[in-house]
C-alpha cells in the first residue's frame, strides 16, 4: 500500500495465527510450549536436548553503520530478511531480537519491533510488557540491592552472637547451616558442618561481610528514563538509624542479571552466573557475591520463567524469538544465547537465524563476536551490515540529525558529494567486521527520499571496502519481496569460507584488550585510564577478575567517545573513567567518557501520542 501506513496501523491489518500452530509449524512439541494468550508463548529449554543431535543452521548477526539517533534499520532488516528467506524462498528461517525497553518506547526512540511491512506482531505486545521478562529482573535486580543495605545495617546493630543465632536459626532444638551457608563457610576455608562447634573467630568471618559502604557496586534499577535517579540518597527516614548512603538507579536493560539472562547456556548455568555476582567489596578488599548474601536461589526462582525464550512472529507469519534485551552502548546489547541456540536447532542446517547486534558495528557486533560468541561457542557464517543514504550523509558533514525535527534538505535531495564523504564510516565498520574472519553483506536500507544514484555509489564503495557482496533494500516498504536480493547474498555468503576468530585473548591484563578494542576498532591513538579506572584495574587484577572480555559502555553515535564527531574520527585518545565489573555475566565494563546508566526524558515524550481507545480497547500512538 502507498504511502506506508504507521507501523501499528500494519500490524493491526494483519490477523496473527495462532502461536501454537505457528510452534506446531516449525517443529516444537505441544509440552514444550507455554502459551501466554494467542500470540506469544514461551518455549522451554528442554526443546535444546531433544534436538541435540541436529546439525544447526546458519548463523547470521546484523548490525549496523555508526546510526543516527533515529536509528538506521537493523531490526527492520532483520525482520524484513527473515521474511524474505522464509516467506519468499522457502527456507526455515527464524529471527531473534532483543525485547525493547520501556524507557525509549515511553521516551525518543519508540518502539523497536522494526517497521513499514517488516515488523514483530502484535506490536504493541512485544514493545509493552512482553511476557513480564524486564519486570522478573527488576524484581531480582531490587531484591539484592535491598539485602545489601539490610545486611550493612544489621551488621552495624547487632553482636556477632545475635547476627549468628539469626542466620542460622534454632529449628527443633538444634542448629543447621543451610546450602549457601555451607558455600560460604567453604570458601573462608571453614570445614565444620555443626554449627555448635565453631570458635568464636569463625563465627565473626562467618556472620560479618563487613561489606564496606563506599565500596558497594550493586545499583537499583528501573525500567524508565528517569533522570532523578541517576544520583540518590537512600535510608532517610529514622528507622535507619542514619545509614544513609548516595546510591543510584540503571535502567533495567542495562543491568547485570539481564546480561546473565543473555549469555547463560542452562538453567544450571544460570544459577551459578546469579551466584557469583559481585556486589560490594568488603574494607579488607574481598569481593561480596549474592551467594554471601543469600540470595542467589531466590535470584533463579525469580528468573526461572524469564530464561525461556519469547516465541511471537513476523508480518508474513515467520517465528521470531524475543528474548532479552541490554542496550549495546551500555551493556553488551544483544539478545540471549538461549534463543539463538534453539532456534538453530529448530531451523536445521538448511536454515538461517538471523540475530540482531545492537547499534554501530563498533559496540554491538564487537560485542556479539567478543563476548557473546566466546561463550556460546557459535560460529557465526554472516555479518548483515546495515547502511543508510541519511546516516552515511550525516557522516559525510551533513547537518544534525535529531529525533523530533524534520529532516534538513540535505537529506531528502540527491547529494552525491556528502554520501560519498561519508562513505568513510561505512568502509571503517565494514573493515571492522572482516577483523572478524567472517563475510560481510552491506544492506543498504532504502528510503523513499533516496535516489538510484545514491543506493548504487554506497554498494559500489561498500565492494570496495571489501564487502562480500552490498544490495539495495526495499523491505520496510515492500515486506520480505523487498528483501529477496539481499537473502539471496546472504545465502550465497553463507557458503563462502569463513574463519571466525575473537580480537583478543582474555588472558591478556585489562588494559591491554581495552586499548586493541580502542585500537583496532574505534581507530584510537590510545586509551587513557583515569585514576578510579587504574584503581579498578588493580583490584580487579587482585580479586582474579581480570581474565574477563570486555564490555565497552562508550557512545553509539561516533566510532569515538564524542558523539559529535562524525565519519572516521582520528588523532584522539580514549579516556576511560572507571571499570566496572559484571562478574556473574562474564565481563568487565569500562565506562568511555560520561555515560549515563539511566537515559532521561526529552522535552516531548513518545507517550504523549500513546493512549487507549477507549471504543476498541486499542493501543493507540506506538510507533
Ligand atoms: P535500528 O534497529 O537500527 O535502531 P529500526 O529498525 O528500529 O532501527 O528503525 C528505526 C525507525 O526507522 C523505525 O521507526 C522504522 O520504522 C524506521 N525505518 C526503518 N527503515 C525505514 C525505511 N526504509 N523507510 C522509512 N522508515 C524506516
Amino acid at each position: 500500500q502507498r504511502p506506508v501506513p504507521s507501523d501499528i496501523t500494519i500490524s493491526r491489518s494483519c490477523v496473527p495465527k495462532p502461536i501454537d500452530n505457528l510452534a506446531k509449524e516449525i517443529g516444537l512439541l505441544s509440552d514444550e510450549v507455554e502459551l501466554f494468550g494467542r500470540t506469544k508463548a514461551k518455549v522451554q529449554l528442554k526443546t535444546l536436548d531433544r534436538l541435540q543431535t541436529r546439525a544447526d543452521g546458519k548463523y547470521v548477526v546484523v548490525t549496523g553503520i555508526t546510526p543516527t539517533p533515529l536509528g538506521e534499520g537493523k531490526s527492520t532488516t532483520t525482520i524484513g530478511l527473515v521474511q524474505a528467506l522464509g516467506a519468499h524462498l522457502k527456507l526455515n528461517a527464524f529471527a531473534c531480537v532483543r525485547q525493547p525497553s520501556q524507557g525509549p518506547t515511553f521516551g525518543i526512540k519508540g518502539g523497536a519491533a522494526g517497521g513499514g511491512y517488516s515488523q514483530v506482531i502484535p506490536m504493541e505486545e512485544f514493545n509493552l510488557h512482553l511476557t513480564g521478562d524486564i519486570h522478573a529482573i527488576t524484581a531480582a535486580n531490587n531484591l539484592v540491592a535491598a539485602a545489601v543495605d539490610a545486611r550493612i545495617f544489621h551488621e552495624a546493630t547487632q553482636s556477632d552472637k545475635a547476627l549468628f543465632n539469626r542466620l542460622v536459626p534454632l529449628s527443633g532444638g538444634q542448629r543447621k547451616f543451610s546450602p549457601v551457608q555451607i558455600n560460604r563457610l567453604d570458601k573462608l576455608g571453614i570445614k565444620k558442618s555443626d554449627p555448635s562447634s565453631l570458635t568464636e573467630e569463625e563465627i565473626t568471618q562467618f556472620v560479618r561481610l563487613d561489606i564496606d559502604p563506599e565500596a558497594v557496586t550493586w545499583q537499583r534499577v528501573l525500567d524508565t528514563n528517569d533522570r532523578f535517579l541517576r544520583k540518590i540518597t537512600i535510608g532517610q527516614s529514622p528507622t535507619e538509624k542514619g545509614f544513609t548512603r548516595t546510591a543510584q538507579f540503571d535502567i533495567t536493560v542495562a543491568s547485570e542479571i539481564m546480561a546473565v539472562l543473555a549469555l547463560t547456556t542452562s538453567l544450571e548455568d544460570m544459577r551459578q552466573r546469579l551466584a557469583k555476582m559481585v556486589v560490594a567489596t568488603s574494607r579488607s578488599g574481598q569481593p561480596v557475591t549474592t551467594e554471601d548474601l543469600g540470595v542467589c536461589g531466590a535470584l533463579t526462582v525469580l528468573m526461572r520463567d524469564a530464561i525461556k525464550p519469547n516465541l511471537m512472529q513476523t508480518l508474513e507469519g515467520n517465528p521470531v524469538f524475543v528474548h532479552a534485551g541490554p542496550f549495546a552502548n551500555i551493556a553488551h546489547g544483544n539478545s540471549s544465547i538461549l534463543a539463538d541456540k534453539i532456534a538453530l536447532k529448530l531451523v536445521g542446517p538448511q536454515g538461517f537465524v538471523v540475530t540482531e547486534a545492537g547499534f554501530g558495528a563498533d559496540i554491538g557486533m564487537e560485542k556479539f563476536f567478543n563476548i557473546k560468541c566466546r561463550y556460546s561457542g557459535l560460529q557465526p557464517h554472516v555479518v548483515v551490515l546495515v547502511a543508510t543514504v541519511r546516516a552515511l550523509k550525516m557522516h559525510g558533514g551533513g547537518p544534525s540529525v535529531t529525533a523530533g525535527t524534520p529532516l534538513p534538505k540535505e537529506y531528502l535531495e540527491e547529494n552525491l558529494t556528502l554520501l560519498e564523504a561519508g562513505c568513510s564510516n561505512m568502509r571503517k565498520q565494514v573493515e571492522n567486521a572482516r577483523l572478524f574472519g567472517v563475510p560481510v553483506v552491506v544492506a543498504v536500507n532504502a528510503f523513499k527520499t533516496d535516489t538510484p544514484a545514491e543506493l548504487d555509489l554506497i554498494c559500489r564503495l561498500a565492494r570496495d571496502a571489501g564487502a562480500f557482496e552490498a544490495v539495495p533494500c526495499h523491505h520496510w516498504a515492500d515486506g520480505g519481496a523487498g528483501a529477496l536480493d539481499l537473502a539471496k547474498a546472504v545465502q550465497r555468503a553463507s557458503d563462502a569460507p569463513s574463519s571466525f576468530r575473537c580480537l583478543y585473548d582474555v588472558q591478556l591484563p585489562i588494559d591491554d584488550k581495552i586499548r586493541i578494542i580502542a585500537q583496532k576498532i574505534y581507530g584510537a591513538d590510545d586509551i587513557e585510564l583515569l585514576p578510579e579506572a587504574q584503581q579498578k584495574v588493580e583490584l580487579y587484577t587482585k580479586q582474579g577478575f581480570a581474565g574477563l572480555p570486555i564490555c565497552m559502555a562508550k557512545t553509539h553515535l561516533s566510532l569515538s567517545h564524542d558523539a559529535e564527531k562524525k565519519g572516521v574520527p582520528s588523532g584522539f585518545v580514549l579516556p576511560i573513567r572507571d571499570i566496572r565489573a559484571s562478574v556473574g555475566a562474564g565481563f568487565l565494563y569500562p565506562l568511555v567518557g560520561t555515560m549515563p546508566t539511566i537515559p532521561g526524558l526529552p522535552t516531548r515524550p513518545c507517550f504523549y501520542d500513546i493512549d487507549l481507545n477507549a471504543e476498541s480497547g486499542e493501543v493507540v500512538g506506538l510507533f
